[in-house]
């Protein structure tokens, strides 16, 4: 099976066209797709931090967080057919998520 092998028009990297979608691989697609939940859940987090140094209730917010790490999966899994993968991206997903906390917490 031959492949034609483009760039990816975001992260430069190389990849089989049939797994670009408008140019773009799996990564960037996936990375796009959770864009805004991700920054919802970073935002989230700071929030229940700062309830928690209040010793406020933080149960429903940690309610809101799995909510939008279900809705975070959702996409993904639209567009990753590969379960285990499809693990892989959210996973990834989520630390990242965590780091952009930590970023811009400063
Ligand atoms: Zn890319």
């Amino acid at each position: 099976m031959s492949s034609l092998l483009i760039f990816c028009r975001d992260c430069a990297k190389q990849v089989a066209s049939s797994q670009t979608k408008n140019g773009l691989c799996l990564d960037c697609q996936v990375r796009r797709a959770v864009a805004d939940l991700r920054d919802e859940h970073a935002r989230l987090w700071r929030k229940r931090e700062r309830y928690r140094t209040q010793n406020a209730n933080v149960e429903q917010i940690g309610r809101q967080i799995s909510r939008v790490e279900d809705r975070m999966g959702q996409r993904i899994k639209e567009l990753v057919s590969n379960e285990r993968e499809a693990v892989d991206y959210l996973r990834r997903e989520l630390e990242s998520a965590r780091g952009q906390r930590y970023t811009i917490k400063k």
